[in-house]
């Protein structure tokens, strides 16, 4: 039987990027994925397809409804080309995964294909999808195996009317009406790709707010844009039955009164989560305990109650996020080898791809409050940035909340054009513990989007902002 130091069950951006660290660290060190390709959920079927298409769809919709202002004339009305659309995104992934395959290669990473399930704590089984098996064993194992969508208990998921993520990156047609169910960023970034493609596209949400873990401002400022584009929302709505009829799926729902709202469409994306994924691992083989939600516990190490066995990324608590699975993977690799190696999880941003983007660092105003935070609050428009105005792109703003007393940057909360990069500005100022103070004294290039966070970072600090 081969012997490593470690094995890494799943290859997604949690499990791709513990292997090269612990290669980086110098232990023999295997990796189990079970599909063909390398990169797991995110590259395969996740964050890298939905940006593809995000952006595929808004060149389309800048095409259609911002070009002319520019100057910029079409000798007839652009036409979206869905199956173009489909193609290019699979080669963007084909690429992506096949650089992981090169990063496995370089760092000697021995990579198994088939399904890893425990034989024993320390013992894998490796089953092909042609039946073959093969058993490795390891010093220390981590399990890395991510998560698959979740749904409702009484809607069942056809694949084809009735889809999760995983489907709408590739549907053959653009559907007439998209019923999303759940307001969260998988139903707000696919319900963006399709509506900018011309589909009528309402989003029913249990909460009374979309995207509602984040601070209130953001899910406010996003849904507001979002309608103006033609999206609808049935806040505060429970979902009680979907069903299909040839091509027509219908959707009821209650609302905090307990009306019915009965909707009709010809697709359903189901996004009301996902769910941590153990299946197949026979956890009980090794003795791994899993919690109330079905993810495998883990103390601050990211060990199991089995010291030797770890788990990352998001088969664990804690955001489902590619970035957060990545820092969790260098952390085992680095615990492993002996350093003391930290993650500060208040400072793992969330975004969401949607346009305008919103992207968001630290507490927000809601969670303050419930701590009894005292905190001031700073925001500026984009309305009144020049490079906004210059780009066309003025919705949105930027929030920065500071403690009262010390001015120190608690959280930065923004919706606008490019958020998703400008977030790490905010996160380098948070991890180096920053005052609203310290960005308001930095210069910014002229003009750039970034000088709205001066400005709010001004506007928190003193009441000084310079533009407005
Ligand atoms: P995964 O990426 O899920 O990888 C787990 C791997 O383990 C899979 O390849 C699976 O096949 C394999 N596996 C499972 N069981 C076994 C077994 N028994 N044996 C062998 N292999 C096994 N996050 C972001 O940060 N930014 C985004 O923009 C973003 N966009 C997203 C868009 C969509 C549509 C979706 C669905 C998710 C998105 N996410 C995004 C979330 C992100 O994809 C996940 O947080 C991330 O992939 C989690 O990484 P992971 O390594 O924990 O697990
Ligand atoms: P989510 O948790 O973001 O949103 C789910 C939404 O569904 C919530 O707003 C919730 O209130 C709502 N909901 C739950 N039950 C409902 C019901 N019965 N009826 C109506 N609404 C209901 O989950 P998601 O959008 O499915 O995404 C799953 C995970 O993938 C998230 O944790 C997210 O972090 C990750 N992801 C991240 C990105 C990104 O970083 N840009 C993109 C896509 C997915």
């Amino acid at each position: 039987m081969k012997s490593y130091d470690v094995i890494i069950i799943g290859s997604g951006p949690g499990g791709y990027v513990c292997a090269i660290r612990c290669a980086q660290l110098g232990m023999k060190t295997a990796l189990i994925e079970k599909y063909a390709t390398l990169g797991g959920t995110c590259l395969n079927v996740g964050c890298i397809p939905s940006k593809a298409l995000l952006d595929s769809t808004e060149h389309f919709h800048q095409a259609l409804h911002t070009f002319k202002e520019h100057g910029i004339d079409l000798k007839s009305a652009p036409t979206a080309n869905l199956a173009q659309m489909i193609k290019r995104k699979a080669e963007v992934v084909d690429q992506t995964v096949k650089g992981i395959d090169f990063l496995m290669k370089k760092n000697k990473i021995e990579v198994f294909h088939g399904t890893g399930s425990f034989i024993n704590a320390n013992t894998v089984e490796i089953t092909a999808d042609g039946g073959s098996k093969e058993s490795v064993e390891g010093k220390n194992i981590v399990i890395a195996t991510g998560s698959k969508p979740a749904s409702l208990p009484f809607i069942s998921i056809d694949k084809k009317r009735i889809i999760t993520s995983t489907q709408a990156l590739e549907l053959k047609e653009i559907p007439q009406h998209l019923i999303v169910i759940g307001g969260g960023v998988i139903g707000l970034e696919l319900g963006s790709v399709y509506g900018r493609l011309g589909s009528k596209v309402s989003v029913v949400e249990y909460m009374d707010a979309i995207i509602p873990t984040m601070d209130r401002t953001l899910g406010k400022e996003l849904q507001r844009s979002l309608k103006k584009n033609g999206i609808e929302f049935y806040l505060s709505h429970k979902v009680k039955e979907v069903s299909t009829k040839g091509k027509t799926v219908t959707v009821k729902a209650d609302n905090s009164k307990g009306e019915e709202r009965i909707l009709e469409g010809d697709y359903v994306l189901v996004s009301v989560g996902r769910r941590p994924y153990t299946d197949g691992l026979a956890l009980e083989n090794a003795g791994v305990k899993t919690d109330e939600k079905g993810r495998v516990s883990t103390n601050e190490h990211l060990q199991t109650n089995i010291p030797h066995i770890y788990a990352i990324g998001d088969v664990i608590a804690g955001a489902m996020l590619a970035h957060k699975a990545e820092e969790e993977g260098v952390l085992v690799a680095e615990w492993m080898a002996g350093q003391k190696p930290h993650i500060n999880y208040l400072l793992i941003p969330g975004v969401v791809y949607t346009w305008p983007e919103v992207a968001s660092v630290g507490y927000t105003e809601e969670q303050l409050k419930e701590k009894g935070t005292i905190y001031k609050v700073g925001s500026f428009p984009f309305k009144a940035s020049g490079r906004a105005r210059a780009s066309m792109d003025t919705e949105g703003l930027i929030k920065v909340l500071a403690d009262k007393e010390t001015d120190e940057i608690l959280g930065v909360h923004m919706i606008g054009p490019r958020c998703a990069d400008m977030i790490a500005e905010a996160v380098v100022a948070m991890e180096f513990r920053a005052s609203a103070e310290d960005i308001g004294r930095i210069s910014h290039a002229h003009p750039t989007f970034t000088e709205s966070f001066k400005e709010a970072a001004l506007d928190a600090t003193a009441k000084r902002p310079i533009h407005i």
